[in-house]
């Protein structure tokens, strides 16, 4: 195995896509492991309570830290063998790249930590940071819901960079971010057929000129970077 993935969530069912398509694929060869957790197996009242109101006041529900304490310590116990990279998705975490998805790729293990209402207690963070990598991260400047929708994101950009997992490993190279066009978006592509609706393919593409059509690519990839995202450029 590759990559073992957990997640704790108060949602498991939410996390069904990471047994699809490639990410199912790779479990069932055996290169990913995944385990979703139920956070409520870890609270102690009947009702199953995992958050209450927030000090201070204000709006809305904070998770407790008491079972995220105990679900940290049954996934990844403290005198077990390894430390997983815990991974908390957070609209005040750092914006997920291409470059932190290749770094997670890296990693044996990575834990994930689903937070819902207005997020988990600040204190569990901190207290997983005694004993493990803990990486804050968000998916962009906007608001969701719950992290769920945030680790399908990262396990598919992840999962897909692992070696063997994807058809044919020069794709990830190529991809847009990537090393191939130097971190600009990737050009535009074309399949079958040549015309389509009066609309032709760039004639270079048919030309069987590898030296030309990388050129094209390369100019396309940069054309295109300043038009639509000239902070890649850098
Ligand atoms: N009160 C929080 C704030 O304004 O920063 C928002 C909490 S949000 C409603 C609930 C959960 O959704 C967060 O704890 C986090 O797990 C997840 N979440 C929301 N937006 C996210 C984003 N942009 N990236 C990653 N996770 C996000």
């Amino acid at each position: 195995r590759q990559l073992k993935i957990d997640v704790i969530t108060i949602f498991p069912d939410y996390l069904a896509p990471l047994r699809q398509s490639l990410l199912g694929k790779a479990i069932e060869r055996g290169q990913v492991e995944v385990a979703v957790h139920d956070l409520r197996q870890w609270t102690d009242d009947v009702h199953r309570t995992v958050d209450d109101t927030p000090y201070g006041g204000g709006p809305g529900m904070v998770m407790l830290p008491e079972p995220w304490g105990r679900a940290l310590d049954a996934v990844a116990p403290p005198d077990g063998p390894g430390r997983p990279r815990l991974i908390v998705p957070s609209p005040a975490g750092r914006p997920f790249t291409q470059a932190l998805a290749e770094e997670f790729a890296a990693e044996p293990w990575l834990l994930f930590a689903c937070g819902r209402y207005e997020g988990i207690d600040a204190r569990v963070a901190e207290y997983a940071a005694q004993r493990m990598r803990v990486d804050e991260v968000s998916l962009g400047d906007y608001v969701l819901a719950g992290g769920e929708v945030a680790v399908l994101v990262i396990a598919e950009a992840v999962s897909r960079l692992l070696p063997g997992v994807l058809g044919n490993a020069q794709s990830a190279v190529d991809d847009s971010f990537s090393a191939g066009p130097d971190g600009l978006l990737e050009a535009p592509a074309y399949t079958k057929p040549a015309s389509w609706r009066g609309l032709d393919v760039p004639p270079v593409l048919l030309s069987g000129h590898h030296g030309e059509i990388a050129r094209w690519r390369a100019e396309r990839s940069r054309e295109r970077t300043a038009e639509r995202r000239p902070d890649l450029l850098g």
